[in-house]
């Protein structure tokens, strides 16, 4: 298992998804930048929960607030106060770890048993706004998005006309001065996330936090996440955040042990409750239909973008005999079976000889056309055989390529990732046959 860890992050960096961050200057740790491919599954990725979550529905609007905040709204939060992890250090090598995630009581380190006693570390990111690096300048990076979405509130309510129940979701960066990140995008100190704030009357809490339960299923069944992987844990009595009823992490087999993926928790009115405390504004809702005032209460579903990439990644990641060896094709091949929606290429077109204008041409006049509708890459290097390996290897869901007989017959051939099958598909209905195979519900 944690083989297919290192294979998945030898692949990241050998085919540009994902390479570590500032590495001609030796890195800087756990940091990644996400490449050409990577960026364009991320993309695909926050651009379908955006139109899921937001765009198709009615009661649900989205912000996009800044990355730094008041540093009031972190104290009213209690971030600023509760933000933190027990850090210890051992007491012969001096590794600085987190005392929740120490196995068998040993250093990871040295093996060392012994500990100095926990400290809170606050995982808040420090710096200073403006020219002044004094207490009244410093400000925190969010280490979540979701206080914007409570802080804003009355902005929203009052501008986006929406009733409860409905949300306020958001997709951006957060930071955390995490004591120990590690696994490659699993735990960083800069990552993404998308939120969402849904208010509801006190009494209906439930049923919603069971809705948006269904919905977080739904979404990775659709991201090609194996039901047998998933685990739903409810965070028992005593565990869970005072003002929680109710929290479920959404953990998954990694190759390194089951841990979180995604979250969800019903967070009752305490952050409204709070800031309302904290700033002196009103942010009560005023029932159109009564004309009661109160505040409302928040199931907030939580997912994290750099997990849900490596999910996908080591979903796809397959290694098969490929029955059907070409010139040029090993008789292994390295495919990532990306569920269509969010494979980074989904088409790839390949003249089949190199030298003849006329095919290069019309392969080239093919790419220009498909290339308006989605996401294509042009090869014309190396053996057939090898270049199928290459888009396999990047998961492209299908290769189209133009010869001799395409001069002739107007007509391509058109190859399946996954089958391996290939169909002669007239030019004519090229564009809308590979439409229909992509978006094909069966994929
Ligand atoms: P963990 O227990 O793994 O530290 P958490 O419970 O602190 O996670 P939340 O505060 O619930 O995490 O954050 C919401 C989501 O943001 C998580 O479910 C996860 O997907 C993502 N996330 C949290 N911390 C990180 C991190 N350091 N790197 C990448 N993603 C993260």
């Amino acid at each position: 298992m944690e083989d297919l860890m290192q294979k998945v992050i030898s692949l990241a960096k050998r085919r540009g998804f994902i390479f570590p961050g500032s590495e001609i200057y030796g890195g800087l740790a756990n940091s990644f930048d996400y490449g050409p491919l990577g960026v364009e599954l991320k993309n695909n990725i926050k651009q379908e929960w955006w139109k899921r979550f937001v765009q198709k529905r009615s009661d649900v609007v989205g912000i996009d607030a800044a990355l730094i905040m008041n540093t009031k709204a972190w104290e009213a939060s209690g971030h600023l106060e509760n933000f933190s992890d027990p850090l210890v250090e051992c007491k012969k090598c001096h590794a600085r770890l987190r005392e929740d995630q120490i196995q068998d009581s040993k250093c990871p380190s040295c093996k060392g048993k012994e500990f100095t006693k926990p400290k809170n570390f606050n995982l808040m990111l420090k710096t200073f706004l403006g020219p002044v690096e004094d207490a009244a300048n410093t400000v925190y990076f969010r280490p979540e998005t979701a206080q914007s979405m409570f802080v804003d509130f009355k902005n929203i309510l009052d501008t986006s006309r929406q009733s409860i129940p409905f949300g306020i979701a958001q997709v951006g960066k957060a930071f955390r001065n995490e004591i120990t990140p590690g696994n490659f995008i699993f735990r960083m100190r800069e990552f993404e996330q998308m939120e969402i704030e849904y208010f509801v009357k006190e009494e209906e809490w439930e049923k919603y936090f069971d809705e948006w339960l269904g919905e977080m299923k739904q979404w990775l069944r659709d991201l090609g996440v194996s039901e047998k992987k998933l685990h739903y844990v409810d965070i028992p009595d005593g565990e869970r955040a005072h003002y929680s009823k109710r929290t479920v992490d959404i953990e998954y087999d990694y190759p390194f042990g089951q841990k979180e993926l995604y979250g969800l928790a019903y967070r009752g009115d305490f952050d409204l409750k709070n800031h309302m405390e904290a700033s002196g504004q009103d942010l009560q809702y005023t029932d159109p239909k009564t004309n009661e005032k109160f505040l409302p209460h928040v199931i907030e579903p939580t997912w994290g973008v750099d997990r849900s990439v490596l999910v996908a990644m080591l979903e796809a990641y397959h290694e098969e005999e490929a029955p059907t060896a070409e010139e040029g094709e090993s008789a292994m091949r390295v495919v990532m079976k990306f569920p269509f929606w969010i494979a980074p290429v989904k088409v790839a077109v390949l003249p089949l000889v190199k030298n003849k204008s006329e095919v290069v041409l019309k392969a080239k006049e093919v790419f220009g056309l498909l290339k308006e509708r989605f996401a294509c890459q042009y090869d014309e290097t190396g053996a057939i055989g090898r270049r199928y390996r290459r888009q396999d290897e990047i998961g492209t869901c299908f290769c189209v390529t133009i010869d001799f007989d395409t001069l002739d017959d107007n007509a391509v051939t058109l190859r399946n990732r996954d089958t391996m099958a290939q169909e002669r598909v007239p030019l004519d209905s090229l564009a809308s046959t590979i439409q229909e195979r992509l978006y094909d519900k069966n994929n």
